[in-house]
């Protein structure tokens, strides 16, 4: 890759074990680890406690994601000098049923975590035919949220989204949620760990159950669901056309299927994160194949992509 400042900037994947976890992401997307199971997450990009993305190539190679945000603000055309990064990428493999989960907004998490919420949002790369999601819930009030939860009747709770490989859901936070075994996603989220386990399949781990966040997920959901019906976009944009996912207070999301040459300009005054899902191409002349992160910094111009690949894309909303 060309050593000038203002270019792109590869990150490379960590695969973290996650007991519910599969073997694609080594075996079909080619990141690195020493175990061959229970590959369940891959954290794409990531500037973080748990992982900081390392760059692999151009001008910045050898560099991690957290210096550059500190030491290299204009590249991420950020605005507050003390802001934590705002995003995290990530790529889920389940080969078992996650835990029920959900997730405060940022009054909430700001007022009992000292943290972000998390919005988040996923694509999905693979899936098993009639494959469903968990998004949403079925009460009517929160009276019988609460006695539902109490009574344990997760079947009649638990609202089951059917999906299909490329589509895209949108879960807000106090949205219950689960992926479901053999589902394989792009997930983008805010930069947060807060997530409350409501429920868990009575499944143990090391002898125990694992523990759950009742009462805090009691106190985020939002009862009646008014988001789930309409969290699900089928994504079947033509070639060459930039579709755009969706839009939150957090986040901005596209897609784009290239088959011969596309150009899509400048999209944000932030930066972008690009996932390249599908296929392998080129970017200003730069080589892209799957499996490939990268960010764009800000104000470097996405002028003529070609090839035939699929790429999604990601910018920031500051506050
Ligand atoms: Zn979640």
């Amino acid at each position: 890759m060309k050593q000038v400042r203002n270019s792109l900037i590869p990150l490379k994947p960590v695969l973290v074990s996650r007991v519910w976890g599969g073997k694609r992401l080594k075996t079909e997307w080619g990141y690195e680890s020493e175990k061959d199971e229970g590959l369940g997450e891959c954290w794409a990009v990531s500037c973080n406690q748990q992982v900081d993305s390392l760059v692999t190539d151009g001008f910045y190679s050898g560099k991690y994601l957290s210096q550059l945000w500190k030491e290299e603000p204009q590249l991420f055309g950020k605005k507050e000098k003390d802001a934590e990064f705002p995003l995290l990428v990530k790529m889920i493999d389940a080969k078992g049923d996650l835990s029920i989960q959900v997730h405060p907004d940022d009054a909430y998490a700001g007022k009992h975590e000292h943290s972000k919420g998390k919005r988040e949002c996923w694509y999905i790369l693979d899936c098993p035919e009639n494959a469903e999601l968990i998004v949403g819930n079925n009460a009517t009030d929160r009276e019988e949220f609460n006695r539902m939860i109490k009574e344990k009747k997760w079947g009649q709770l638990l609202k089951r989204i059917p999906v299909k490989t490329g589509d895209f859901l949108q879960i807000e936070p106090g949205t219950l949620h689960a992926i479901t075994s053999g589902v394989e996603l792009l997930e983008v989220q805010q930069n947060s760990d807060v997530t409350y386990r409501i429920y868990d399949y009575d499944r143990q781990e090391n002898g125990k159950p694992r523990e759950l966040h009742l009462r805090q997920g009691m106190d985020v959901a939002i009862v009646p669901d008014m988001f789930s019906e309409k969290s699900v976009i089928h994504t079947a944009g033509r070639d060459n056309l930039l579709q755009k996912l969706v839009s939150t207070p957090d986040y901005t999301i596209w897609t784009i299927g290239i088959n011969g040459v596309a150009s899509i300009g400048r999209l944000t005054d932030s930066f972008l994160i690009c996932s390249v899902i599908k296929g392998s191409g080129r970017l200003n002349g730069i080589e892209l194949e799957k499996g490939m992160h990268f960010i764009v910094p800000n104000g470097y111009p996405m002028d003529r992509l070609e090839g035939k690949m699929r790429i999604n894309l990601a910018a920031p909303v500051y506050d």
